[in-house]
C-alpha cells in the first residue's frame, strides 16, 4: 500500500497538465471537444470538491494552426509565435465557455523563464497565481509563446507545470498524457512492455525507460515529464502521470486509485 497513494485523498492545491495530443484529434489535428468539455467538468467538480486547481494548458501553436487552416509546423520563430497569439485566444475562448458552463471563473497566466528566473520574479509571479485562487477562479496557465524566443522560453509545458507546482507549493502536480504512464519499455513496440506504478527514485534507469520521443502534436513525450518530475519532486511536490484521455481519471487519481504513474515527492523539511 502506497502512502503516496493515499496523501493524494486529501491533497489540496493540485496543478493539472494537459498537453497538445490529449487536446487535439491525433488524425487531424483539431481540437477534441469531447475531451476537453470532459475534462474541464471533472475539474470544475473538484474545484466545487474545495480543491484549488491551477491548469496548465498547451494547445496555442496546433489551435491557431488549425484556425487558419495550416497543416505543417512552421519554421521560423516569428510564425511559430504568431499562431500562439492567434491560437492562444481561440483556446480560452473555448476554456471561458466550458467553464462558465460549470459556473467556474478562469483567469489567464502567460509565464516564460524570466518569470521564474530570480527569487522577485518568482514571488510576483506566485502572487499573482496566488490573488486569483483567493478569489476563487482558476489560473489557466501556458507559456507566453507570443513573446518566446529561444533565450527566455522554457520550451515544454512539462516543465512549465514542474515551475509552476513548485512556485504555488502545490501538494500535486497531474500531467495528463496520451498514455497510462511510464512503462519498462516501449508499450507501442513492446507488448511485454509494463507500467510502472510507483517511482521512488528517479535513477538512470528510470531516464532510460523515458527515452527522448515526443509525438506529432506534443512537444514533451516521457524525456520532459521525467524532467518535470525530478523538478517536482526535489520542492516538495508529488507528481502523477496518467492517461487524460480516459474520463473519471482525475478524480480517481485523487481518490488513490493505482492509475498511472506516482513519483512521490522527497520530503522537504
Ligand atoms: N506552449 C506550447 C503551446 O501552447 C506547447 C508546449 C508543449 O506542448 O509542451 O502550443
Amino acid at each position: 500500500m502506497s502512502s503516496a497513494r493515499d496523501s493524494l485523498k486529501s491533497a489540496r492545491r493540485i496543478v493539472v497538465k494537459v498537453g497538445t495530443s490529449t487536446l487535439a484529434h491525433a488524425d487531424t489535428g483539431k481540437l477534441n471537444l469531447y475531451r476537453i468539455e470532459h475534462l474541464i467538468r471533472e475539474i470544475a467538480d473538484l474545484h466545487n470538491a474545495g480543491k484549488e486547481i491551477i491548469f496548465v494548458s498547451s494547445g496555442a501553436i496546433a489551435t491557431g494552426m488549425n484556425k487558419l487552416g495550416i497543416r505543417i509546423k512552421p519554421q521560423t520563430i516569428p510564425e511559430n509565435q504568431a499562431l500562439a497569439a492567434i491560437g492562444q485566444g481561440v483556446l480560452m475562448h473555448i476554456y471561458e465557455k466550458f467553464f462558465a458552463e460549470y459556473g467556474q471563473t478562469i483567469g489567464q497566466v502567460l509565464l516564460t523563464k524570466e518569470n521564474a528566473a530570480d527569487a522577485h520574479a518568482r514571488e510576483n509571479s506566485r502572487n499573482s497565481l496566488q490573488a486569483i485562487l483567493d478569489m476563487g477562479a482558476i489560473p489557466v496557465i501556458n507559456e507566453n509563446d507570443a513573446v518566446g524566443v529561444d533565450e527566455i522560453r522554457i520550451g515544454d509545458n512539462d516543465n512549465l507545470s514542474a515551475i509552476v507546482a513548485a512556485m504555488i507549493e502545490a501538494e500535486v502536480l497531474i500531467i495528463l498524457s496520451d498514455i497510462d504512464g511510464l512503462y519498462d519499455g516501449n508499450p507501442k513496440l513492446d507488448g511485454s512492455a509494463r507500467l510502472i506504478d510507483e517511482v521512488p527514485t528517479i535513477d538512470a534507469e528510470i531516464e532510460r525507460m523515458a527515452g527522448g520521443a515526443g509525438t506529432k502534436l506534443g512537444i514533451g513525450g516521457m524525456f520532459t515529464k521525467i524532467q518535470a518530475a525530478k523538478l517536482a519532486t526535489a520542492n516538495g511536490v508529488t507528481m502523477l502521470i496518467i492517461n487524460g484521455s480516459t474520463n473519471g481519471n482525475l478524480r480517481r487519481a485523487l481518490s488513490g486509485e493505482h492509475i498511472g504513474t506516482i513519483f512521490p515527492r522527497k520530503v522537504t523539511s
